[in-house]
């Protein structure tokens, strides 16, 4: 008897001390955020990918993962936003819909034109759903990107989406509860600028940067942003260097989890435990279950974001 009270408590307190619930099956969703995906922009596994990384994930659906997406939710309202149209995102949604039934899809945030964060905007057209004006939050570039080049201007010109206008560190307030604020961070921006957001609710804030170069390129300080939120959703696409054998990865840059976890070396405990590394690519051992790589980095205080997770 007395086993299983420190077994209950030791549970609980296992649970209250993370940014993190499992949601369970017969409960309400409550207000916050929902991880739909956590890989990079191409899903894991990667196409024609004959390697070790892929291989058990093509055999095994379970084990394939989403590009990196979420869903801010509010209870209160039964609706939802999207932060990216992920090619996957016709499984995003049914997954979410699943956890919040009757919910309605109240608007899209995307990051930037890199193929895993706004192509799934294809859904809302003509060929598929037909969506009537709904509303896509996008910065300058990213807006003249979609207007003016097909099959995405279809979209803006048969009124499927209603381009809304977001401006570097503005606030977009969504409703009484609830806003959400773009930064801009540096990437490679062939198509399109490329920001982070910070997102707010009565509750929690969340920070989201799925892709960034490099920490020490940008204006801000990372570990400051860290401070102001509860969850932090930061990129961690790849381990370390050499990761992708002949590539050069200087031209892909991004902060390397390495890099990352040095970086964040002699944070805080309840600092460390809000950073959730999200965006993996198929390479980053992180996706593995039972790596070292995971085993190190859940070792060392941090966070992997999942798939179905409320935060
Ligand atoms: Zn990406
Ligand atoms: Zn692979
Ligand atoms: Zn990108």
């Amino acid at each position: 008897m007395r086993y299983q009270w420190v077994l209950l408590l030791t549970l609980v307190g296992v649970v209250g001390c993370k940014n993190t619930t499992k949601q369970a099956d017969n409960q309400p969703l409550k207000s916050g955020i929902v991880v739909l995906g956590i890989a990079q922009d191409a899903g894991f596994p990667q196409a024609d990918c004959k390697k070790d990384c892929c291989q058990a994930a093509w055999l095994d659906p379970s084990l394939r993962r989403h590009a990196s997406c979420l869903a801010l939710y509010d209870s209160l309202k039964n609706q939802f936003w999207l932060f990216e149209a992920t090619p996957d995102i016709k499984f995003q949604m049914d997954r979410f819909k699943k956890m919040a039934p009757e919910v309605s899809l109240s608007g899209i945030f995307l990051t930037h034109a890199h193929i895993g964060h706004y192509t799934g905007l294809m859904h809302f057209g003509h060929e598929v759903m037909g969506a009537k004006e709904l509303p896509v939050f996008a910065m300058p570039r990213m807006r003249s990107f979609l207007s003016e080049n097909g099959p995405w201007s279809q979209l803006v010109d048969y009124k499927n989406i209603d381009l809304q206008k977001l401006n570097a560190d503005s606030t977009v307030i969504l409703n009484e509860r609830f806003s959400v604020m773009p930064f801009r961070v540096p990437h490679r921006d062939e198509f399109s600028e490329t920001v982070g957001y910070k997102i707010m609710t009565p509750k929690k804030s969340y920070l989201f940067i799925p892709d960034i170069d490099k920490w020490h390129l940008w204006k801000r300080d990372i570990i400051d942003e860290i401070a102001e939120v509860d969850v932090a959703f930061l990129d961690g696409t790849f381990f370390a260097n050499g990761e992708i054998p002949g590539r050069d990865m200087s031209q892909i840059p991004h902060p390397f989890m390495e890099e990352s976890m040095e970086l964040f070396r002699d944070l805080p405990k309840g600092e460390k435990a809000k950073i959730h590394f999200i965006h993996f690519n198929h390479t980053n051992p992180t996706l593995q279950i039972g790596s070292e790589a995971r085993a190190e980095i859940l070792g060392a205080g941090f966070e992997v974001a999942e798939e179905g997770n409320h935060y």
